[in-house]
């Protein structure tokens, strides 16, 4: 069979990859400790879903607006808003059937062939894939390992922008690293925006998935809302990653275009489940309150445990739910050097599933540390214990 050209050019996200083989050695009768995929083991709040049923109760079961119902544009454009100290009008809203459409959907409005797109690299794998079936031209850029987090290498990022250079992804709160911005990095990317009159997309799947203090917005700063669309997902803050809702958020033209996208491809999202987003962003707080705290606790137990192992480093992220440890030296004392042997051999001896930096885009040319990717957003705290102590014995033994 001949198929279209550009499927070629198609990439996917191989952490999925990852659960089939966790899934094929969990049914030989081993135990798994699924750390692979950033998917949810914790419940959706209860208000959500009782507000859901009952609009499906209701009849919300039809066909409803392209961009969402009108109430639920109206109070995701006030809390996003309010957030970030911007003003957003229910115009500025697409809703989407969940938060990766906007990817697609973003360059679909603004990429035109050979136009080049700066994204993260290690980043979440979709931005590489559609770039480049939409016939972008890749432009990664890195991350380095600093002291208390990663940062990005904005020297080697300015050397990849050229008069070609149209897009930037930002994933601020980022996958896989857990990387946070600094205000210096946000001011000197916006300067670049601005300089080299660039559209960002504003990846802000995290953005409520924090520990301490309060997240910051790349759209706050001055001159950024009128080139940025937010990437939202309720699928993080409220555990919803089945239930597939989110938004595009941004300036009216880029929405309008993102609406019509809809209208050709899913003509608009699940009616009666924007019935229950409306109640979590409006109803009891506790429900998102509750997921952050039993994170939180995942989060310092796996960072302690990982540290504990003889040659893994990991730093403590504040923000989203995935640790990136340095494993460089635990995998030279094993004898490993390369990435897939070692994610594999892992799973086989101890059952701890986890990605590696292979999942997360092509690798860069000089990269000379080793990471892999651990999820603890599906794993409670005993597995946790049982499968890092394994990990260890893996290492040390
Ligand atoms: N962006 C990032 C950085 C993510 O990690 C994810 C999901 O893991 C998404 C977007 C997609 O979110 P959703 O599951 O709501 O489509």
């Amino acid at each position: 069979m001949k198929f279209a050209d550009r499927i070629a050019r198609l990439g996917t996200e191989t952490a999925f990859a990852v659960s089939a083989e966790a899934a094929a050695f969990a049914a030989q009768g081993n135990k798994v400790y699924p750390f692979h995929l950033g998917d949810m083991n914790i419940p959706t709040p209860v208000n959500v879903m009782e507000a859901a049923a009952k609009a499906m109760r209701d009849g919300k079961t039809g066909y409803c607006p392209n961009a969402g119902i009108p109430k639920l544009r109206e109070v995701l454009a006030a809390d996003v808003g309010t957030a970030r100290g911007l003003r957003y009008s229910p115009e500025n809203v697409a809703i989407q059937p969940g938060g990766k459409p906007t990817i697609g959907k973003f360059f679909l409005a603004l990429l035109n062939p050979g136009d080049e797109v700066l994204y993260p690299s290690p980043g979440y794998p979709i931005y590489e894939s559609q770039i480049e079936f939409l016939g972008g031209v890749p432009k990664p850029y890195r991350y380095l390992e600093g002291e208390r987090t990663f940062t990005i290498d904005l020297d080697a990022l300015k050397r990849q922008i050229t008069p070609r250079t149209r897009l930037l992804v930002l994933n601020d709160l980022q996958n896989p690293t857990g990387a946070e911005c600094s205000t210096a990095e946000r001011e000197a990317l916006a300067e670049l925006v601005l300089k080299h009159d660039l559209y960002v997309l504003c990846d802000e799947a995290y953005f409520d998935i924090r520990y301490d203090g309060e997240s910051t917005s790349f759209v706050s700063l001055p001159g950024m809302v009128e080139r940025c669309v937010i990437l939202y997902t309720f699928s993080k803050k409220f555990a919803m990653t089945g239930w597939r809702l989110g938004a595009s958020i941004g300036p009216k033209p880029i929405i309008d275009i993102i609406a019509k996208l809809n209208v050709n491809d899913e003509s608009c999202s699940n009616h009666f489940i924007q019935y229950g987003a409306i109640e979590g962003l409006t109803g009891d707080q506790g429900g998102p309150r509750q997921i952050l705290s039993i994170l939180k606790e995942r989060r310092d137990l796996s960072v302690d445990l990982l540290n504990g192992i003889k040659g893994v480093h990991c730093l403590r992220p504040n923000a989203t739910f995935y640790l990136f440890p340095n494993v460089t030296a635990a995998m030279q004392a094993k004898g490993f050097s390369d990435y897939e042997s070692f994610r594999r051999a892992l799973l086989q001896e101890t059952g701890v599933s986890v990605c590696s930096r292979l999942h997360f885009g092509r690798p860069l040319p000089g990269e000379t540390q080793f990471y892999i990717r651990l999820a603890y957003s599906g794993i409670h705290l005993p597995e946790i214990r049982e499968a890092l102590a394994r990990f260890k014995a893996f290492i040390e033994g």
